[in-house]
């Protein structure tokens, strides 16, 4: 649901997303989520699959508030361990909606990369790939149809 720049969502089927969105300051994309509430922020020469990966990156956030009854928002700020699974699950979520929206799994070195030295997380690019997992084989997957040309 979509009323000018807020739209609901929902996650676990009923619980609501809230996403408050306003134009991007500068190129490229950003989120802020707290409790239920994504404060988003994109330009429109992004791709709309790289926008809608971020969106499901925000919604694992808040997935996460309400898994732990509101718990992660301190969670997240105290503990590294914590806040290394709730960023891989959700950089993993994202990298997993671009590879399928166009083939690429390059999107997952960059979720490596920026789960590595954007969280305060003190660790090496082989644990941050252990955290994300590889990417998806296409080869069989059934929500990716490559298209002719
Ligand atoms: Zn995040």
């Amino acid at each position: 649901m979509k009323f000018g720049n807020v739209e609901i969502r929902f996650v676990f089927g009923i619980l609501p997303a809230i996403f408050l969105y306003s134009p991007g300051k500068q190129s490229g994309v950003g989120a802020n989520t707290k409790y239920n509430v994504i404060r988003f922020q994109s330009d429109l020469d992004i791709p709309e699959h790289r926008i809608e990966a971020l969106r499901r990156h925000e919604l694992e956030h808040v997935k996460q508030f309400y898994m732990t009854f509101g718990l992660s928002e301190i969670l997240y700020q105290k503990s590294p361990k914590y806040r290394l699974w709730a960023e891989a699950k959700a950089h993993r979520v994202q990298a997993v909606h671009v590879q399928l929206a166009d083939g690429d799994a390059g999107f997952f070195v960059w979720a490596v990369e920026h789960l590595r030295t954007h969280y305060d997380l003190d660790i090496t690019e082989d644990e941050a790939w252990d955290a994300i997992g590889e990417p998806l084989d296409l080869s069989n997957h059934p929500d990716f149809v490559e298209e002719d040309q």
